[in-house]
């Protein structure tokens, strides 16, 4: 057995930059990864989707550039080169992650496997099918999550894509239909609806992205539907069944009425599971809760002492930003002294649709559900100069604000650069910096920021 000062399951937002952190440290670590290096954020997710969402945008704009007087006569999608583009940024990032590693003194990479054989005693079952067994006092766990399959009649009969094997497509989809109205459906969904495909998404509540404000739904679904993608709300995949080689049927059960769609493709997307099985967690004392999240206290520990867990497969709010913050608040309370919990931290996240959807801190729905008293502005993108001028005016910003201490509560903007203006009020509300004061703030002119002032000005008091 092999003894270190740390162990590291995971090589993902959280894994990958605290091992380093930890060898630089000089505390002798090894870091276990069983697929790519980077996790999903790199090879499934973030990285990938993104790149994707680019092409995506450069047809769209190929699409709808006669109105503004450039006319692209006639254009295509090459889904293979698109592919071929998000494989090499892919690659190029997971292989710069592995080398980094690799290269890091103190730090050893296990490529393999790793589940718990006793208390503070890891298993690997490495990629050349040997084992190795090791042992440390402080171990570190971010597998993940993958993405969740429903029990669905036919599901398994047919060949369904998820978020991961949709990234290998090579050719357009002739019909996706996407189980799941949230943000991976969504962009998922406009993406290939923009690369050619015709596009149904099935949501189960009574509407789509069903975390957000009611109008934001009711606005997404507006600016999906301009792009000819079909949204059922209400709707839920009962039963699918597919001829060799034929379509699938897929049938949908709305609002008590049964009906059948046809597609070519069907794309599963309704969330996310921990990837917590393989780790056979209770032999080392490690709690999870009913659906396989592993159980942490504010400061990331789990119930077994010396055992901590990071990102997705915690629970909670599932984003790449999360997970490696996980990583700084376990690091620094551990060897800098500090006293950070994950209950202080804002969280700040932004849906790629096009436009985008950024969202900080309190929304109307949370401020009602409070009972608090508070403010809304709102101001549409098509009273934002930039957005008329660049030709979208799709969206709108909106802030919850406290009328006493003019204090920004939270934002939700929908629009083009959504994310980077929401960003914005986010280093406002961090600062402290309130709204009568953003009102005559001298932004420059024209940028989507600018209208700030506007949006405040709304308010009127
Ligand atoms: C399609 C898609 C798009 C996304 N887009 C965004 C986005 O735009 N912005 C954003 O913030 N987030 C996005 N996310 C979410 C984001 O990717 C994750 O929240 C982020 O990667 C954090 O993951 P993590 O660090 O918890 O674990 P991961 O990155 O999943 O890493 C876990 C690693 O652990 C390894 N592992 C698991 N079990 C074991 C074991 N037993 N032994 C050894 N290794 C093991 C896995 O192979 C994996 O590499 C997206 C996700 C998806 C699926």
């Amino acid at each position: 057995m092999k003894t270190y000062d740390a162990i590291v399951i995971g090589a993902g937002q959280a894994g990958a930059p605290l091992a380093k952190k930890l060898a630089n440290a000089g505390k002798k670590t090894v870091i276990i990864e069983k697929r790519f290096y980077g996790g999903t954020c790199v090879n499934d997710g973030c990285t990938p989707t993104k790149t994707m969402v680019a092409s995506a945008k450069a047809a769209y704009m190929a699409g709808k550039s006669h109105e503004l007087g450039v006319p692209v006569k006639k254009f295509s999608v090459d889904l293979a080169a698109i592919k071929k583009r998000k494989d090499d940024i892919v690659l190029r990032s997971r292989n710069g992650g592995l080398k980094s590693a690799e290269k890091t003194q103190n730090l050893d990479v296990v490529l393999g496997e790793a589940t718990f054989t006793g208390e503070k005693t890891v298993e690997v079952k490495l990629n050349s099918g040997k084992k190795q067994t090791i042992t440390a006092d402080l171990i570190f766990l971010n597998p993940g999550a993958l993405p969740l399959i429903p029990q669905i009649e036919g599901l398994n009969e047919i060949q369904y894509l998820n978020s991961t094997t949709i990234l290998d497509l090579e050719e357009v989809p002739g019909h996706l239909l996407v189980l799941g109205g949230n943000y991976i459906g969504l962009e998922f969904g406009q993406m290939f609806r923009r690369f050619g495909s015709k596009v149904t998404i099935l949501e189960k509540s009574e509407r789509i992205v069903s975390h957000e404000d009611e109008d934001i739904s009711a606005e997404m679904q507006k600016i999906l539907e301009l792009e000819k993608i079909e949204v059922l709300n209400n709707a839920q995949a009962v039963k699918f069944k597919q001829k060799a080689g034929g379509k699938i049927t897929a049938t949908i059960a709305q609002k008590g009425e049964e009906r059948k769609i046809k597609c070519t493709h069907v794309l599963v997307a309704i969330g996310r599971k921990p990837q917590t099985e393989a780790l056979n967690l209770p032999i080392a004392g490690i709690e999870t809760d009913e659906h396989g999240n592993i159980k942490v206290n504010d400061k990331l520990e789990t119930s077994a002492a010396g055992v901590y867990a990071l990102g997705d497969a915690k629970g909670g709010p599932a984003f790449t930003h999360i997970s490696y913050n996980d990583y700084t608040i376990v690091y620094r309370n551990l060897f800098e002294k500090t006293d950070y919990n994950i209950q202080d931290r804002p969280v700040p996240y932004c849906m790629f649709t096009d436009p985008q959807l950024g969202r900080i801190g309190l929304d109307e729905t949370g401020a009602k559900k409070l009972g608090i008293k508070y403010k809304v502005a709102k101001l549409p993108m098509a009273h934002v100069a930039r957005a008329i001028e660049t030709g979208d005016t799709r969206g709108f910003m909106k802030a919850i604000v406290d009328p006493d201490t003019k204090k920004i509560l939270g934002a939700t903007v929908l629009g083009p650069e959504g994310g980077e203006i929401m960003t914005v009020l986010q280093m406002a509300m961090e600062g402290g910096i309130t709204y009568d004061r953003i009102r005559y703030c001298v932004f420059a002119h024209p940028l989507y920021s600018e209208s700030l002032n506007n949006l405040f000005m709304t308010l009127g008091d």
